[in-house]
């Protein structure tokens, strides 16, 4: 049995996912909270971090924690041009909550630039974490980023990073990269089924439908 481990960083979320014995990291959280993130780390045997996608609320801490553990990062390759530059795909937003969090994104990717990491695993689609001890699965979940993923543990439990949000109420991603992308991962989480959601910010809740079907 794999256990979901939320570690609440400020308004987002990272995750350990452990079976007893060894674990992965997912996502790493600010810089504010390198301690808090690398503490939870040590008490399990970490294997790997994985990055839902490469924005720096994130991954910012990805190169730190890599280098002191000695653990590989896993991505998209899809969102590599994002480690350079958190700026390079552009994003959207409609709702009124989501142009804050844009504006206030906005302001952040230019303020703090990542340290830049070299990501030694790069995950598709239906790749599975076996070799690190983990009975998870990543799911493709482009749309806020372009290589942004979920990682499906046991078909019980799927971590989205910011595929959808529940920062201020759960829905689909209020910011993306590209909407007709994100609405489509979004129905597909729906079509999942059962799972409890994890997500980037805001507290976990059960799988619901994301998208209204036109009728
Ligand atoms: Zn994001």
């Amino acid at each position: 049995m794999n256990c979901v481990h939320r570690i609440k960083c400020g308004n987002g979320n990272c995750y350990i996912v452990e079976n007893g014995n060894t674990g992965i990291l997912v996502d790493t959280g600010k810089r504010e909270y390198l301690n808090r993130v690398t503490q939870a780390c040590g008490q399990y045997n970490i294997k790997l971090i994985v990055l839902t996608h490469a924005h720096f609320d994130h991954s910012e801490n990805a190169a730190v924690i890599s280098e002191s553990f000695g653990i590989p990062i896993a991505m998209s390759e899809k969102d590599i041009d994002l480690i350079k530059f958190n700026s390079a795909q552009r994003l959207f937003a409609e709702t009124f909550f989501g142009k804050i969090v844009l504006s206030a994104s906005l302001k952040d990717f230019k303020a703090r630039p990542m340290r830049e990491f070299k990501p030694a695993v790069l995950l598709k689609d239906g790749d599975s974490l076996k070799d690190y001890g983990i009975d998870a699965r990543i799911v493709s979940l482009p749309g806020h980023t372009q290589g942004s993923i979920g990682i499906d543990v046991e078909n019980r439990d799927l971590i989205v990073g910011d595929a959808l949000m529940n920062m201020f109420y759960p829905t689909v991603s209020m910011l993306y990269h590209d909407k007709d992308q994100m609405l489509l991962s979004a129905e597909k989480i729906g079509n999942m089924g059962n799972r409890t959601i994890y997500f980037g910010h805001g507290k976990p809740i059960a799988n619901r439908r994301w998208v209204k079907t036109k009728s």
